[in-house]
């Protein structure tokens, strides 16, 4: 089944979607690209209990009710793929620069951030002014290619293995 495509934007430096189904912000998995909303599946928040030294349980994430839960969201067409602006790389770089998750926040055109705001498409370099007047140093700061490969630092190294 193809997958319905939204469009991501970051927020306290995360990729997140609106659900198409309850509207609700949700998190876009960085490995596959793609969202399932917890609000629509709540057991996507499933935790479980394990058993710990001293006969204590710690609470831990229910991955196989998780796993389950995400494949009968696929089966029901609300696996969603994430669609990432083309500076995707560019605008995690500059992030990257600011000191706290809570500044990192980009929004696509039409946003209803943006449509609140008065505010009009914000460019890369947008984002460097904004770190620049917020005293962040961009001094030494190195912006990637527009081809890089996101799963890729600027440097070559692999951050997070994407599957196939
Ligand atoms: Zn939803």
């Amino acid at each position: 089944m193809e997958k319905i495509k939204m469009p991501a934007f970051m927020e306290h430096g995360h990729w997140k979607m609106f659900c198409p189904v309850c509207k609700n912000r949700i998190f876009i998995d960085p490995v596959t690209d793609t969202a399932v909303c917890s609000y629509c599946y709540p057991s996507m928040n499933a935790m479980a209990f394990k058993p710990i030294e001293g006969g204590l349980l710690e609470q831990v994430p229910h991955v196989r009710l998780r796993e389950k839960t995400r494949k009968q969201a696929e089966q029901d067409g609300c696996l969603y793929s994430a669609e990432y602006p083309a500076e995707r790389v560019q605008i995690e770089a500059v992030m990257r620069e600011r000191p706290t998750a809570q500044n990192m926040n980009w929004y696509y055109e039409g946003h209803p951030y943006m449509l609140a705001n008065g505010m009009e498409k914000q460019t890369v370099e947008d984002l460097i002014a904004e770190n620049e007047g917020n005293g962040v140093s961009m001094k030494d700061f190195v912006l990637p290619a527009l081809n890089v490969d996101p799963n890729l630092d600027p440097d070559g190294d692999v951050v997070v293995k994407r599957k196939a």
